[in-house]
């Protein structure tokens, strides 16, 4: 059995849902399907997720919000329209909103994410009723009742271990059914404890697809998007990008992601990842493309680094001392100063007399940085101490590298050629990837010249 999911963009107008539709009907081992809010038409239109946000805010503060409602019914009633579906599905979805938007505002984020979740529920309820009109059965599930139980916060919610039990079972039964009809499921949300509707973070429903595909023991999990591949680099860093990549474990995405790919939230592939079922990343607008594979393992061939990764708002503390290598416990009261400022550092490349903290600058305000400073100074009485920010990281990634030699010398001398300062170079003992500290400034050239050095 696979499990599939769907972006905004796949369920955005009725055009794209008869795409869902014939994707889901072209190969019987599809038989769950997640989807997501319907998204934007074009580059200046209104994701309807963030139009529930924008309408649940206003009726926090007591705006008026019928026009803002009006909107939002309009976008499920013209798809409802435009798929000749009953007028019945439309009004269902408008009585739904007004019961939401007239719900209990007493406690802000469950309100904000009993609206947000309208966007994914109503859609899954209209993918269902396309389904049916092509003659399909398929069923509408809803996440509470099937047991997708939450917790932690509001608009932050992690899933509780129990609920790959409850969704298995629920799910299994509806499967069951005489009519065999394909499981229809919005991503994003589930239910706390306290019985209040919680969402993911935003992109959320990737989560959810993974989820279920590990609750399911799916043979895989197709995640539909608008590329036809992954590219080895951001496209928007080197345009002339040509290169996709076919294939990569979890461990490089993991590696890719990290440094600001954008491929998944490193946390939305968790659950797949743990079950060790593969993800495959496919274009909703060109289905014949075989897509992005994410796998457990993969032969290594030629192909030894498969994607550059860079990613920008770094800042850099080094800190200086004569003879800090003598000095017992030097570095465990370094990191217990930004451990009870509350920064957590990213890496820690060290010398014989010195050690730098990357962090991340948004982890690190400057009244924070003042603080942490003086503290440093007081405490640990370093002959020089420097705090610089806009520095980036580039990451070269590839299972490859463990096994071929020279990698790192045809980066260093790509980036050398290039122009380009090397400001620092960390290599861990897992060699899946070498990361380069530069400054900001240079960060796109570095990222040019490693392509056409590994790809072009
Ligand atoms: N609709 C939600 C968002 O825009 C979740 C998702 O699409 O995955 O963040």
């Amino acid at each position: 059995m696979k499990v599939c999911k769907f972006g905004g963009s796949s369920v955005a107008d009725a055009a794209q849902v008869c795409k869902v539709c014939d994707i889901m009907l072209a190969d019987r081992q599809r038989r769950v399907v997640v989807v997501s809010a319907p998204g934007k038409r074009g580059k200046s239109d209104t994701k309807v997720t963030d139009m529930l946000i924008s309408l649940a805010e206003k009726a926090l503060e007591g705006y008026d919000i019928d026009k803002d409602l009006e909107a939002i019914v309009e976008r499920y009633a013209s798809i409802q329209r435009d798929l000749g579906l009953d007028d019945a599905i439309a009004k269902e979805i408008a009585d739904d909103l007004q019961t939401r938007v007239a719900s209990d505002k007493s406690d802000r984020g469950a309100f904000l994410d009993l609206l947000k979740a309208a966007g994914e529920d109503n859609s899954a309820k209209l993918v269902a009723a396309a389904l049916r009109k092509r003659g399909a059965a398929a069923a509408y599930v809803n996440p509470a009742k099937a047991g997708m139980l939450l917790e932690g916060e509001m608009g932050d919610a992690t899933l509780c271990d129990v609920s790959y039990g409850f969704l298995h079972d629920s799910i299994e039964r509806v499967l069951w059914q005489p009519d065999n009809p394909i499981v229809v499921f919005p991503g994003f949300f589930g239910v706390n404890r306290d019985g209040k509707i919680t969402t993911f973070p935003r992109g959320g429903s990737d989560i959810t697809g993974a989820i279920l595909s590990a609750a399911m023991k799916a043979e895989c999990y197709e995640n539909f998007t608008d590329v036809d591949t992954v590219y080895a680099v951001d496209p928007r860093v080197v345009p002339d990008v040509h290169h996709g990549i076919s294939e990569m474990t979890y461990r490089e995405m993991r590696e890719l992601a990290y440094a600001g790919f954008g491929v998944f939230h490193d946390e939305a592939v968790m659950p797949a990842f743990r079950a060790g079922i593969p993800i495959n990343i496919r274009n909703t607008n060109h289905p014949e493309a075989p897509g992005t594979w994410i796998v457990p393992n993969r032969r290594v061939d030629s192909c030894k680094v498969v994607g550059i990764a860079s990613d920008s708002d770094f800042v850099h503390v080094y800190v200086d001392k004569y003879m800090m290598n003598r000095e017992v416990g030097f570095g465990r009261k370094l990191l217990q100063i930004f451990e009870e400022e509350g920064v957590a550092f990213e890496h820690m490349p060290t010398g014989i007399d010195n050690i730098t903290l990357i962090l991340r600058g948004s982890k690190f305000p400057p009244d924070v940085q003042d603080r942490v400073l003086r503290r440093i100074k007081s405490d640990l009485k370093p002959d020089n101490i420097i705090c610089e920010r806009d520095h980036a990281l580039i990451m070269v990634v590839g299972e490859g590298m463990q096994h071929t030699v020279g990698t790192a010398a045809r980066a260093t001398r790509a980036l050398a050629e290039g122009g380009v300062n090397i400001e620092l170079i960390n290599q861990d003992a897992s060699e899946i990837s070498i990361m380069f500290g530069v400054r900001e400034s240079e960060r796109a050239k570095a990222v040019q010249v490693l392509y056409h050095e590994f790809f072009a």
